[in-house]
Order: C-alpha cells, then structure tokens, then sequence
C-alpha cells in the first residue's frame, strides 16, 4: 500500500484530502499542531487503521518512520484575518516548514506537492492570471506573510527539484469553499452564510465590486489528484473560472437562505485584491480538468453544512 504524509490534515481542503487518499487506497498520515485545524474534521477517519494522526508542528524537525510514497504540504493558516493574527507562524509554515517537509521527501525518495495559492499574484495587474504572471505583491503589507511565504515555499520547493532532483507539484489554489470551513474564520463565504443563518448583518467590505471565483472543494480536489499523478513541475491553477463581485456573493447567500438580514458595507482591508480569476487552460491541456460543480449546487451544498454546525 502506498503511504502518503498529509500536512494541514485537520484543516478545511486537508481533510478532504484525506478523505480523497484514503478512498484511493493509500495509507495516509495526517500532521496538523490545530492552531487552525479542527480535529474533529477527521473523527471519521480516526478509527481506521490505515489512517494515522501526528499532532505536530511542522516547523520543527519532522520525523516519519517508514517508507513515505508522496508529501502534501497543506499546513499554513489560510484565512486573511488568521494570518493577521498569527503572521509568524504564517511566515515559518511556508519557510521553515517547507523545508523540513523537503528535506524528508529528499530522504525519503516521496513526490512533494505544495498547496501554493493565487495570493502569489497578489493585487493582479494581469486579468485572469494565467501561471507565467509573476505577481503584484506587497511584501511589508498585511497580506505579505501568507504571500511571501508561499512566493518562498515555491522557490526552496522548484530549488530542491533543480538541485536534488525531488518530483515536485505546484498547485496555486483559488478561492475554495465547502462543508468543513470555520464558520468563524472570516472569509467572505463563511461569513456570509454564518451571518444569513443566525439573522445578523451581511459584511460587505468596500463598495462589494471586487471580484473573486469561487471553486467547490471536491472539484479542486479532484484537479490535485490529478496533478499529483501527472510528471508536471511546474505551477498550475486550479480553480473555477467564473468570476463574481462580492456584492452578488451576498445577494446569492440571502437570496437562497431567504434570510432577512440585510447587507452593510464595512471598511475594505488594506492591499484586498481587486479583481482574481485563475486562467485554468494548463488545468485544462496538462490534467484534462475543469471544474464540473456550478455555484447553485456547491452553494446549497455549502448552506446545509453551515445549518447543521450552527444548529
Ligand atoms: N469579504 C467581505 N466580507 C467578509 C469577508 C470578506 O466582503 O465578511 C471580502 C474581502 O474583503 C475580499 C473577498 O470578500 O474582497 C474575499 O475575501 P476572503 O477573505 O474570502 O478571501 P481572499 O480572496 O481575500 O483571500
């Protein structure tokens, strides 16, 4: 059986990667030290046998015993408002962390994938991104340690491939949403069906015209273990292409939840991205990969989850 080391096991998109391994057949090891990973999102895993937990951090040294087949680095805090909070332990996830992960998948002989993410575009000039843009970044602003950290992450993680020769996979992850995110972590999506449900106002930041693309999870999962089994090196978007203004996000929410909250406007975070959509024709050529799950759907989805935590 092949054995994979899942990091950020706890977390939102690491779960269901679990999830997604485990069904593949592989034993897989989850690491998380949960500082924003919830345990609970692998209760149901807990009890296999071909399931492991390390509750670790991964930016002191990481030790697996065993054989290890592929490395999935997924720890790092995610959301704007946690790596505000947490802005070191951002910046040592993606630098530190990544670097003891390499150097075991060195040892080890593993594939290692990086969850990369759109943030290394930053505030983008280029519309949609497509992978050979190199970004807008503002390195000392707010959103600079989740960005830098990932903009390193890529470098030491292409280093290693260049120099030691590890088979690496680069996925630049776009908004994703789905059942097992906070409802409290902040992101536009949580906040909005948490505040639709429970009656309060809707927080629209700035005037709501910025743009995000929203993909549901298991679509980007699927566009992983895609990548994961192709022999491509280099970055690739994964996520869905439609584009919406955080306005009309809102106005979905309210619309299916027949809620009777009302949208308010609140002040729009320093260097918030205006515009963001994934250019997906590499997803499309290399792995054969579009999302299939359109909004209606992965938003009902979405609400059902959040009406049963809230409950
Ligand atoms: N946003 C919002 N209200 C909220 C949370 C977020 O209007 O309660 C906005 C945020 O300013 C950004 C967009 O929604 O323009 C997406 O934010 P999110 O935190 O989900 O992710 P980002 O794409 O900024 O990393």
């Amino acid at each position: 059986m092949k054995r994979v080391l899942i990091t950020g096991a706890a977390g939102f998109l690491g779960s269901h990667l679990c999830d997604r391994m485990i069904a593949e057949g592989f034993e897989v090891i989850g690491m998380d030290n949960l500082i924003t990973g919830n345990i609970h999102n692998l209760d149901h895993l807990m009890p296999l046998a071909n399931f492991h937990f390390y509750h670790h951090d991964v930016t002191k040294f990481v030790h697996v015993p065993g054989d290890i087949d592929a490395i999935m680095h997924f720890a790092s805090p995610a959301s704007p408002i946690d790596y505000l909070k947490m802005p070191i332990q951002t910046l040592k996830v993606g630098s530190l962390g990544t670097h003891n992960l390499l150097g075991l998948a060195r040892a080890k002989g593993a594939k290692f994938m990086i969850a990369s993410t759109s943030e290394v575009y930053g505030d983008p000039l280029v519309h949609p991104q497509n992978e050979e843009y190199w970004g807008n970044v503002n390195p000392i602003g707010p959103r600079g340690v989740y960005d830098e950290a990932k903009r390193f992450q890529e470098a030491m993680t292409m280093a290693y491939h260049t120099y030691h020769g590890v088979d690496i996979r680069i996925v630049r992850i776009f908004n994703t949403y789905g059942p097992r995110m906070r409802t409290n972590d902040g992101r536009a999506l949580p906040a909005f069906f948490s505040q639709a449900i429970e009656g309060r106002d809707i927080t629209v930041f700035g005037d709501g015209s910025q743009t995000r693309s929203f993909c549901y999870v298991d679509d980007l999962v699927e566009g992983i273990y895609r990548l994961l089994n192709s022999n491509y090196n280099y970055p690739v978007n994964i996520g869905n292409p439609v584009e919406i203004s955080i306005k009309q996000a809102a106005e979905e929410v309210i619309g299916l939840t027949k809620t009777k909250s009302k949208i308010v406007y609140k002040d729009l975070p320093k260097d918030d991205p205006k515009v963001r959509k994934p250019d997906i024709s590499k997803a499309k050529e290399i792995l054969g990969w579009s999302p299939k799950v359109d909004r209606v759907e992965g938003f009902r989805k979405t609400y059902t989850y959040f009406k049963d935590v809230l409950s």
